[in-house]
């Protein structure tokens, strides 16, 4: 299957959902974007700093690109003038960071908190209680350069797929919980990130408003 075949039938697979599709393109060369950007794909997703900030520098300007994996503090400052948004907030310390560079370029940069649904030990990110925590300590507020549109989160690698749907579930009503409780001019909650190309028909049915895939639209890495 082409990309183009592969992009129309995720657009079908979306269709008439709540989840937009972000293209996730990392370890795949710039032609291979190309490909798809001319397919009218205008998102895209890539989990390190140092192969998105040359792909950025090489593509169209009217791309959107989002971070989906692991960020060092000590990289934010690359990708702080165009990122739109971040994935993968796992620490408060990175959260402040972001907050830092976004501020020298004056712009507000949205972000996810990335929150631990799976139960294997590998995944990064917050517990639900944790992450509640830091979005309701009083001085959350004075981060005026982040806003905080919602929340990531990747389900254990099985095939139990009620396991699947159950950690979704628990991310989704994660949401819910700080959507309905916390009001602050710097948290909008809009948005939930889960699903990939093994798991993203699960993903949409919980209420996914991201899926995140790549094999599926770009072949095997
Ligand atoms: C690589 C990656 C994906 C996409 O995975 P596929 O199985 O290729 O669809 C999604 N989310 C994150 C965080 C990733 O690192």
């Amino acid at each position: 299957m082409s990309i183009q075949n592969n992009l129309d039938y995720f657009n079908q697979q979306i269709k008439n959902t709540s989840a937009k599709l972000l293209a996730v393109s990392k370890t795949h060369s710039t032609e291979k974007i190309l490909e798809a950007y001319q397919a009218n794909c205008k998102i895209f997703a890539e989990n390190r700093v140092q192969e998105l900030v040359p792909k950025y520098e090489a593509l169209p300007k009217d791309i959107s690109w989002h971070l989906i994996g692991t960020l060092q503090s000590n990289k934010v400052k690359y990708i702080a003038p165009f990122i739109s948004m971040i994935h993968s907030i796992d620490k408060f310390s990175l959260l402040e960071e972001v907050n830092k560079q976004a501020k020298k370029c004056d712009r507000i940069i949205d972000c996810l908190l990335q929150i631990y649904i799976a139960e294997e030990e590998t995944k990064f990110g917050f517990d639900f209680e944790e992450a509640y925590q830091i979005l309701d300590n009083h001085n959350f507020e004075n981060l005026e350069n982040i806003c905080i549109k919602g929340v990531m989160g990747m389900a254990t690698f099985t095939e139990n797929t009620q396991q699947i749907r159950q950690e979704f579930k628990s991310l989704k009503s994660f949401f819910e919980k700080v959507k309905n409780n916390i009001h602050k001019k710097n948290i909008n909650m809009t948005e939930i990130s889960m699903g990939m190309s093994s798991d993203y028909q699960i993903a949409i049915e919980e209420g996914s408003t991201y899926i995140r895939v790549g094999s599926a639209i770009f072949g095997n890495r």
